[in-house]
């Protein structure tokens, strides 16, 4: 165990000093040190619902091994779990999934937007934009896949690529960032919509790089081709700059911001049933979640959900040694299962999200957090 005996017998002596130490300090001390407190009080202004696709409890658990330990979604404070059943199958696909926790709809596999009766259904973006929110998307896959389309557009099949495209010209999303410029540009109705884009108002960003210098309120990031890279191939710290980006131009919204962040690719390589591509991928997604919830600690209006929209490759752990940082993996499909996977929440209103329940209740539990009981309100 990475823990000793004396480190155990030294924490309760550095709370008892932190503890003592800002109640007889000055009172703008007390403020960060009371997080849970605040958390029950007001709303929440701002929401970071960050997804790692394909990520249950073995796929974080390995993430947990391979950083020997160090974790930082162990550092949130409230705990639960969704049910992920699509409505029509036991075990959801990324569209339906995505689609339950953006508008609180259970649909068929494949469908991104829209009931199983193919009528559309509002989701979250459209919802926080009518109060004057901003809104951003920000994936390690294209920015037209399942998980960021089912927050914006609504389609009836999830590889309508181009229609998903041409959807972002009809929300008033103030950033995303992913790949897949390609079907924004190489159309078969011979569209370019990054013209489009540029008279909405937004900067377009082909690379890294250009995002980097942007200064616009309004970013199209579409920063590959196609699919980012994996971080076994050079990602880097994609995930990071665009996360932090993101919110560095929604922020200066002062009536706050929705932004849903995903690790697309824990879900890839848990099909390959690739332990090393799913692990990197999920320590990629955790030294995000750590910058985030340094943002939500330092911002205190800010709530953030970390979550999966199902399990992929049934990963067990057979052995491994924690020290090492080594693990035996075992997987029981190269598909998705049904088993239920974690939510994480931090900030204002995070108690909202303890307990078991559906993941269309995600969807309800976000907007009870902004102090809207009722999605049409
Ligand atoms: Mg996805
Ligand atoms: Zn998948």
């Amino acid at each position: 165990m990475k823990f000793s005996k004396e480190q155990f017998f030294i924490l309760p002596i550095l709370i008892l000093l932190l503890v003592s130490n800002s109640t007889c300090q000055e009172k703008n001390h007390t403020t960060k040190s009371q997080d849970d407190d605040l958390s029950k009080g007001k709303n929440a202004k701002n929401i970071i619902l960050m997804i790692g696709d394909g990520m249950g409890t073995s796929q974080i658990y390995a993430g947990f091994i391979a950083k020997k330990g160090d974790l930082n979604m162990k550092k949130f404070p409230i705990t639960g779990f969704s049910i992920t059943y699509s409505a029509d199958d036991l075990i959801t696909d990324s569209a339906a999934g995505a689609t339950a926790m953006a508008t609180g709809t259970k649909t068929n596999n494949g469908m991104v937007g829209v009931d199983p009766k193919k009528d559309r259904v509002e989701n979250i973006t459209e919802i926080v934009e009518k109060d004057g929110k901003s809104t951003g998307l920000v994936a390690t896959s294209t920015i037209t896949h399942a998980t960021p389309a089912s927050f914006i557009a609504h389609v009836e099949t999830r590889n309508d690529y181009e229609r998903i495209a041409r959807q972002f010209l009809e929300t008033d999303i103030d950033v995303f960032i992913g790949g897949g410029a390609v079907h924004f540009i190489e159309r078969l109705d011979q569209r370019d919509l990054t013209i489009d884009l540029a008279e909405k108002g937004y900067e377009l960003c082909y690379s890294m790089e250009a995002l980097d210098t942007a200064t616009s309120d309004k970013i199209a990031g579409l920063v590959y081709e196609a699919s980012p890279p994996t971080m076994l191939q050079s990602r880097r710290d994609m995930l990071s700059k665009a996360t932090a980006k993101a919110i560095e131009v929604l922020s200066r919204n002062e009536n706050g911001f929705f932004l849903m962040v995903e690790a697309s690719q824990i879900d890839w390589g848990n099909h390959q049933n690739n332990i090393t591509y799913q692990t990197l991928e999920v320590i990629d997604f955790d030294n995000v979640i750590g910058e985030v919830l340094q943002y939500a600690r330092e911002d205190g209006e800010t709530l953030v959900i970390v979550t999966a929209d199902h399990e992929t490759g049934g990963l067990g752990i057979n052995g491994g040694n924690l020290k090492k940082g080594e693990l035996d993996p075992g997987f029981t499909t190269m598909g998705h299962t049904g088993v239920m996977v974690p939510v994480l929440a931090y900030g204002p209103k995070s108690e909202l999200f303890s307990g078991i329940y559906d993941n269309t209740e995600i969807f309800f539990k976000m907007l009870k957090a902004l102090g809207k009981d009722n999605p049409s309100e």
